[in-house]
């Protein structure tokens, strides 16, 4: 048998290999330099205490740890169970802010892990995970769904499959930052719909940031519960009230 029969079939292959793994390997190496470059002209501040360090420094870590977790939040009808990781203030306040204004989006595996180890001491059956869905606008605006950050974090530690699309925002609704209870109630009423296919006979828990007076919380598990879920759970980081 003549060598050539052991040859590759194509030794161009090899080659051309060679070369798209060599181009990837100098775009990488100017990935990093432009990064390194950045962060010398714009060194990274820990969302929690702003110190030059990294996105989230070690000394706020061990402060997040020591949070202890409040008394559970008393759910509201059609919830099944609530619950928060903390108060909304202090650190903790601050490391949210940064994951839902200041593009911190690696606060949410941050704080998805708080998430995660709270979940653990409920005694819910939580079969999926469904984050509070943004309005396409308000997507495209931030660059991603603060809440789908969170439960990407709390689906990778439990198991839970996370379904995003099993609940869309129909329609845009106003900031609710200065509404009273019972204005966020009309806001958000009838602003989900979600898909019956995805969440029909299932125990569906909620991921958001903030519960404030759970007005948003109520209509996400009132659209789940029309859909044919079985129960709907609410977890969020802070627990605020107004
Ligand atoms: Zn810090």
């Amino acid at each position: 048998m003549p060598d050539s029969a052991v040859q590759p079939v194509n030794p161009d292959v090899n080659t051309e290999a060679r070369h798209w793994s060599g181009l990837f390997a100098s775009w990488r190496s100017v990935r990093q330099a432009v990064q390194f470059s950045v962060d010398l002209v714009f060194p990274p501040r820990c969302a929690g205490c702003g110190r030059v360090d990294a996105e989230w420094c070690a000394a706020c870590q061990r402060a997040l740890n020591d949070t202890p977790f409040p008394a559970k939040v008393s759910p509201l009808p059609p919830l099944a169970g609530v619950a928060s990781t903390a108060q909304h203030s202090g650190l903790i306040r601050e490391a949210v802010q940064a994951l839902k204004y200041d593009g911190a989006r690696g606060m949410g595996a941050v704080l998805g892990a708080r998430l995660a180890r709270h979940l653990a001491a409920q005694s819910w059956d939580c079969e999926m995970i469904v984050p509070v869905p943004l309005h396409t606008i308000r997507l495209q605006e931030r660059g991603y769904n603060q809440s789908q950050e969170l439960s990407n974090t709390v689906a990778a530690i439990t198991g839970l499959r996370c379904i995003p699309e099993a609940l869309a925002r129909s329609r845009m609704t106003e900031s609710q930052v200065m509404m009273s209870a019972v204005e966020r109630l009309s806001n958000v009423r009838n602003a989900f719909s979600a898909q019956s296919a995805l969440v029909r006979n299932q125990n569906v828990l909620l991921i958001d940031d903030v519960y404030t007076t759970g007005a948003t919380l109520r209509a996400c598990g009132d659209a789940l519960l029309a859909a044919g879920a079985t129960a709907v759970y609410g977890l969020t980081v802070t627990v605020a009230r107004i």
